[in-house]
């Protein structure tokens, strides 16, 4: 096997991984922040951290994987106000449709799934050491960290603070605006909204404390890999670092892995746009979980992915020949023997696999071998070639792909009657084609005529049939 070897933001560049532990990793993903569903952006990174650690487990490694759920910030304290219910309250819808989005991609849970609300009194402690070791001061009732202490600063993401002027916020995170270039790690309450009394005083945690204290907390005080999102690199990790390395004294996590971002159709996904799609809504269109996992997984996560309606519907074919060729393979009655040369063809495709995984995590060139694979035993069949004896190895190979992709299953049906639709090939609902027909009309009138075929196209394949009044509206009737 080949030796394993990731990028790390930290040095730039791509390094052998070694883990502290021999045999043990443990790894932190920052997770969602649950006042809204998460996008299919977000979810880009969460296959990703989930395709690692597959791969990890897939070459022994027993892993310890933490990931958070920010159930407090900003926005969730001022929605659950507004609504009049207690932060749980609030967020309880969001956090269930996360862990249903997660199981309908067969993203594996981590070991430990948990929630800043429930970790408040670790935030307080680590501010606590962070005070001791005078990183801190008040100002306003709020508690700042002072980045002038920590030479290293800017380290992971190479940001150089001097251009920055006093005044300026080096934070991104949803509390009122800060008069220092310092970030928060404690914030005073506002008037009429949730807070916390603490040994600190009453407030609430800024957001990159809560990361420090709880991946310090179930993972020790160095970690071997933490990941996320690109976007998170800074300030949301560069704090993180600020923030634990200067309580400890200790290296926070040896590899830090980002995942690029996610296009849609070439453009940046947002809602005005209307290029924005949560895991439902392409549900709703009828793709399938399975398609969509293969399709976030397969651009490599340090690329930008470009998500199009095409390569969805690619990975939906990729899918169904995948599965095709496994019934085959269980089905098919082959001459006794083996094929000359297929145990060796199996063997170099399975060492392909493996080496560009380990190549940090070229699932591009991965899935090509498996590709290969299948295409060349199909031939092998057809042509009445392939033979018994090479179909427990064949099957060996597609298992150990399985392990990592979690794709083989048929199993979109079922998973989507548990988020509600009613089978994997759900009729339309009105509401959606009525969606589409306006994204149909608005892309004829940007005269995007391929966005507009590609839509009367999939409304066509779904039994949807578009015809266009005299009066320029359009009428829709199901065939
Ligand atoms: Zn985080």
């Amino acid at each position: 096997m080949a030796e394993i070897q990731l990028h790390n933001t930290l040095s730039g560049r791509v390094e052998p991984f070694v883990p502290q532990k021999p045999g043990e990793v443990r790894m932190y993903t920052c997770g969602p922040t649950v006042y809204d569903y998460a996008h299919i952006g977000n979810y880009r990174t969460f296959v990703f951290q989930d395709i690692l650690r597959r791969f990890l487990r897939l070459r022994g490694y027993k892993l310890n994987h933490v990931m958070n759920l920010t159930d407090v910030d900003d926005r969730i304290i001022a929605n659950a106000a507004t609504a009049g219910k207690k932060i749980r309250e609030y967020t309880e819808k969001f956090v269930q449709a996360f862990f249903d989005d997660c199981k309908t991609l067969s993203i594996e849970a981590p070991e430990h799934w948990i929630r800043a609300t429930d970790h408040i009194g670790d935030m307080v402690q680590l501010i606590q050491r962070l005070q001791e070791k005078t990183f801190t001061y008040p100002g306003e009732g709020s508690i700042y960290y002072r980045i002038a202490k920590f030479p290293a600063y800017g380290k992971l993401s190479k940001i150089d603070l001097t251009g920055i002027q006093a005044g300026a916020r080096v934070d991104n995170d949803r509390y009122e605006k800060e008069s220092a270039r310092d970030f928060a790690l404690w914030k005073a309450p506002k008037p009429g909204e949730h807070f916390w009394e603490t040994a600190i005083g009453p407030g609430r945690p800024g957001w990159h404390i809560e990361c420090s204290a709880m991946a310090m907390k179930y993972l020790g005080e160095t970690l071997d890999i933490h990941t996320g999102g690109v976007d998170l690199a800074f300030p949301h990790h560069e704090n993180e670092i600020a923030q634990s390395e200067a309580a400890t004294g200790k290296t926070f996590a040896r590899y830090w892995l980002h995942a690029e971002h996610l296009l849609v159709e070439g453009e940046k996904m947002s809602k005005s746009l209307g290029n924005f799609f949560t895991l439902r809504d392409l549900f709703a269109k009828g793709y399938k979980p399975s398609a969509l996992r293969l399709c976030l997984a397969s651009t490599p996560y340090r690329r930008q992915l470009n998500f199009t309606f095409n390569g969805l519907q690619q990975a939906t074919n990729t899918i169904e020949r995948l599965r095709n060729f496994a019934d085959r393979l269980k089905q098919g009655k082959f001459p006794a023997g083996e094929q000359e040369g297929m145990a060796a063809r199996i063997a170099r495709a399975a060492e392909e696999f493996d080496a560009s995984l380990s190549d940090d995590l070229n699932t591009a060139r991965s899935l090509a071998a498996v590709f290969d694979l299948v295409r060349d035993a199909n031939i092998a069949m057809d042509k009445g070639e392939f033979r018994q004896g090479d179909v427990a190895e064949t099957q060996q190979f597609l298992a150990t792909f399985d392990k990592v992709f979690a794709v083989l299953e048929d199993n979109d049906a079922q998973k989507l009657q548990t988020l509600g639709f009613t089978s994997a090939q759900a009729g339309l609902r009105n509401e959606d084609i009525e969606k589409l027909i306006a994204d149909h009309t608005a892309a004829k009138k940007k005269r995007d005529f391929a966005t507009a075929d590609r839509i009367r196209k999939e409304l066509a394949d779904r039994g949807i049939i578009l015809e266009d009044a005299k009066d320029g509206s359009v009428r829709w009737k199901r065939k």
